[in-house]
């Protein structure tokens, strides 16, 4: 076996260990940063050392500091796990190294991505015709989008930003509901538009059409972008579609959708329902790396009309083989970049199409379980509506929330974050894995009945 291969298989060992060790491990991390600093050795070595020994070193020692991400009991922030077709397929394109620029150059991988990418638009609903990009992430895929929203609205109003810059042009109007992911703002940060205009939502942080109505008629010609979401990070809920979107196209502004977790319930009949609409917006942004459950880092962002990704996100090298039907890169903020179409191809040819509308529903039907669980125990209460994912709930006052979300990370069962949602420390959780079982849900609520019950009233 030679120095690469020894390697390889010592990785592929560690790897395999791991993921078997998820179903019993404590979810939360065992070392600390310090812990894990000295047990690699801060110092870098005067000479080189054997592949295989430092693969050895690096899982040895990190394995501690790690987090059951990829296990069935994290319910954190919005986490996806890695289907094993997907994973395995991510190895491969680390072996593979192909820099999937140029279409002529990569063929494997732009036949991958078109296959993937069609399959997307079919999945999701989107117009067949749509430019398809793979980002690192859905902040990314947002940014692309707005990018595209922004410079389309700038022309429409006689502004040719990609050569003028933005100084001296007309002021682009952002509006966006006050339940939008901090994304947006940091997305429309980067593109030089500064903060949204909000506009009031709901109680399930959805916005509130009437309100969007009212601020667009105030909008006077001013080149405009509306920001939708499919899917709030607290609620699950998403904002309706028809007939915002119809009202927003009517006042001539730009519909763009954060769907970076939610798009996806529109591959399942059973949650179509919630997506209703969003198809007739301009532009669309998920992510792979949550509900589909590819490994990290991989986003798409969905354009109906690709000349307009293609004018902002395109560049012209004399040094690049460009092909007249267009390229990967014009679609995405990036140059050299890695083959993230192939993990999504191999997640959606793995699922098939019943089994990503199953993966869906599953995740729902959990959170559903969290849900009537919760409610069933003393001082707890589930303040959203659980329409799709996500599940928020107070255990009393700010303080014996906090209790039971302290007690329960050190219970080391699962792993669920907090937050503040309507002004209350609340308790939140998003079911997003695909591995997580009936027995997993369980034994987390049994977790969170001992935290509960363990916590000061
Ligand atoms: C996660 C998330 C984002 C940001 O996505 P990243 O993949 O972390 O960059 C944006 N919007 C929503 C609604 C999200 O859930």
């Amino acid at each position: 076996m030679d120095a690469r291969e020894a390697a390889l298989q010592r990785a592929h060992d560690h790897a395999v260990r791991w993921l078997a060790s998820l179903s019993e491990r404590p979810v939360p991390a065992c070392a600390s940063v310090e812990d894990v600093v000295r047990a690699l050795g801060p110092g870098l070595p005067d000479g080189p050392s054997s592949p295989a020994d430092v693969v050895e070193l690096l899982a040895t020692a990190c394995e501690p500091g790690l987090t059951a991400f990829p296990g069935g009991r994290f319910y954190g922030f919005v986490i996806g796990g890695s289907l094993p077709a997907a994973l395995a397929a991510d190895w491969l394109v680390s072996a593979w190294d192909q820099n999937c620029v140029m279409r002529r150059v990569t063929p494997a991988h732009t036949a991958v991505e078109d296959i993937a990418g069609a399959w997307l638009l079919d999945l999701l609903g989107l117009p067949t015709r749509s430019a398809v990009g793979f980002t690192t992430g859905a902040t990314t895929a947002n940014f692309t989008a707005l990018a595209a929203a922004r410079d389309t609205v700038l022309r429409r109003a006689g502004w040719n930003a990609a050569r003028d810059g933005l100084t001296g042009g007309p002021r682009v109007r952002v509006l966006a509901g006050e339940g939008r992911h901090m994304a947006i703002d940091l997305a429309l940060r980067y593109l030089g538009l500064g903060e949204p205009e909000l506009v009031a939502a709901d109680d399930q942080w959805r916005i509130d059409p009437d309100a969007l109505r009212q601020a667009l008629t105030t909008a006077d010609a001013q080149p405009t972008i509306v920001v939708l979401q499919a899917g709030e990070i607290h609620s699950g809920a998403f904002d309706s579609f028809g007939d915002t979107v119809e009202a927003v196209h009517a006042a001539g502004a730009w519909v763009h959708v954060d769907g970076a977790f939610g798009l996806w319930a529109a591959a399942s009949p059973a949650y179509a329902h919630l997506t209703e609409g969003c198809g007739q917006a301009d532009s669309w942004a998920t992510d792979a790396h949550k509900t589909l459950n590819v490994p990290y880092d991989c986003g798409l962002v969905v354009v109906r009309d690709p000349s307009t990704v293609r004018a902002s996100m395109g560049q012209r090298g004399d040094y690049l083989i460009h092909d007249e039907r267009g390229d990967s890169f014009e679609k995405v903020p990036e140059l050299s970049r890695r083959g993230r179409a192939f993990t999504v191809w191999a997640a959606l040819r793995s699922l098939g199409r019943s089994g990503v509308a199953a993966l869906v529903e599953r995740l729902c039907r959990h959170a559903s379980a969290f849900a009537a669980g919760i409610a069933d125990i003393d001082g707890a209460r589930v303040l959203n509506d659980v329409i799709f994912t996500q599940v928020c709930a107070t255990f009393g006052d700010d303080a014996r929330t906090e209790q039971v979300l302290a007690r329960l990370l050190d219970d080391g069962t699962a792993w669920i974050s907090g937050s503040v949602w309507h002004d209350r420390r609340v308790m939140r959780i998003s079911v997003s894995n695909w591995s997580t079982t009936d027995d997993d849900v369980r034994r987390t609520l049994d977790a969170i009945r001992r935290a509960a019950a363990a916590a000061r009233p």
